[in-house]
């Protein structure tokens, strides 16, 4: 970065202090990830400045000799991972690939059936707060009381009652695995069409260990940054049917110029994801999860669902006599990193949720396993304990947490993530 010191020494250090934050924190955002130096390269690279609006041989500006191999590529390559008919890597995110398919698939005032927010859905499926719920009529199912599970039943009967255009199904705080098969038959028997979005899960999609919605849903989207492990982007993946309107739909409907140097990013993660070595990576992100889960329990908290089948596990903090921002912000200050969240039937406001969401694909990129997530799980508890205690003072809780964070910052020192750079002394330079 030695330009960027020398153009720009505000930004340059504001870059080298998150580099230093990512090395020393635990980052247990579960749609953070740490990508690879050559995913970074090649992210970082001169493809950012070449327009290129149209697709690979149907340019609308000349000058397209390597962005059509570039983007050939990555859609050949995510071909290959997913098994899909059709590919369109241009979406900027996960949100315009998402308003994409409405664009190409319903119009305004169609009705679209997802999951709420509150039981783990995502803003862009129908949230009133959202353009798909103000533009589309949004209607929501969510998750059984009992179980934690999806509860397919009301899935099925809202789908009779409100005859949805297009059904969704994906999550970003959802702990199991979901049923497409499912969700396949019910979108079938009131002909509506099934999209799912793989946002969280792709990673995991891709190692085969969680269901493909591939053979199931009509189209399937998701992001690339998250457990696939990409730079930020968005894809949609299609049956040939579909191909023509969601081109269409991305560009010229929604977009502009697609984000080569991006393209590029996600061509070298799905290289990267095609390996042994990401199978094995994504096999020990659910192995952490399920451990950090069971120690959580093991230190009094309560998990949603009772554990997790996949990256990410949600736990009530209300059951250590916190909320879950008050957690959230606990942790920070003790060197672990989440983000609160609603969790099913919250009676809680959502600024002040009764639960946190963590995941492990981050601390997994770096080498953690079960041993650390066990250490997570006790500190974590040591700060809700902390934070809990009417008895302490503002003063004295700062001192457990800047503690926590020194024992936080020893174990991240052993394990170099991947991406930062480091010195020939193991030192972040
Ligand atoms: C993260 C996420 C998105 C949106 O991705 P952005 O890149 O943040 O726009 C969409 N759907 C789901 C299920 C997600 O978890």
């Amino acid at each position: 970065m030695e330009s960027l010191a020398q153009v720009d020494p505000e930004i340059a250090q504001f870059i080298r202090a998150e580099s230093r934050r990512q090395h020393d924190k635990i980052r247990l955002i579960a749609s953070e990830n740490y990508v690879s130096h050559a995913v970074l390269e090649a992210t970082g690279s001169v493809l950012t400045n070449k327009y290129s609006e149209g697709y690979a041989g149907k340019r609308y500006y000349e000058g397209q000799q390597y962005i059509d191999k570039v983007e050939e590529l990555c859609i050949a390559r995510a071909k290959a991972l997913f098994g899909a008919e059709h590919v369109n890597v241009q979406p900027y995110s996960g949100s315009p690939a998402n308003q994409a398919v409405f664009v190409a698939l319903l119009k305004p005032g169609d009705t679209i059936l997802g999951l709420s927010l509150a039981h783990g859905g995502h803003l862009t499926h129908g949230d009133g707060i959202s353009v798909s719920g103000m533009y589309y009529q949004g209607v929501q199912y969510g998750v059984r009381r009992d179980t934690g599970e999806i509860d397919y039943e009301e899935v099925e009967r809202l789908a009779q009652e409100h005859r949805p255009r297009l059904i969704i199904c994906g999550h970003s705080a959802y702990p199991r695995l979901l049923d497409f098969e499912r969700f396949a038959a019910i979108a079938q028997g009131v002909g509506a069409l099934l999209m799912a979005d793989i946002a969280h899960v792709a990673g995991l999609v891709v190692a085969g260990l969680h269901p493909n919605p591939i053979p199931h849903a009509d189209v399937v989207t998701t992001t690339s940054h998250k457990s696939l492990r990409g730079p930020r982007g968005g894809m949609i993946m299609c049956r040939t049917q579909y191909a023509e309107a969601i081109d269409k739909a991305v560009f010229p409907g929604l977009q502009g110029g697609p984000h080569n140097h991006t393209t590029a990013g996600i061509a070298v993660a799905f290289k990267e994801a095609a390996t042994p070595e990401f199978r094995a990576y994504a096999a020990r992100i659910v192995e952490n999860a399920k451990a950090l889960a069971a120690s959580l329990q093991g230190e009094g908290f309560r998990v949603v669902g009772g554990g997790t089948q996949n990256h990410l596990v949600v736990v009530d903090a209300t059951s250590m006599g916190v909320t879950g921002r008050q957690l959230a912000k606990a942790m920070d200050a003790a060197g672990m990193v989440c983000n609160f969240n609603r969790i099913p039937f919250d009676t809680q406001p959502a600024l002040h949720p009764s639960g946190v969401r963590l995941g492990t694909p981050a601390t997994t990129s770096r080498g953690f396993g079960p041993q650390e997530m066990e250490k997570i799980a006790a500190w974590m508890a040591q700060v809700a304990r902390v934070r809990a205690d009417e008895g302490q003072d503002l003063e004295a809780r700062k001192k457990v947490y800047r503690e926590i964070a020194g024992h936080v910052k020893a174990l991240c020192d052993g394990f170099p993530a991947p991406g930062l750079l480091y010195g020939p002394e193991g030192r972040l330079v």
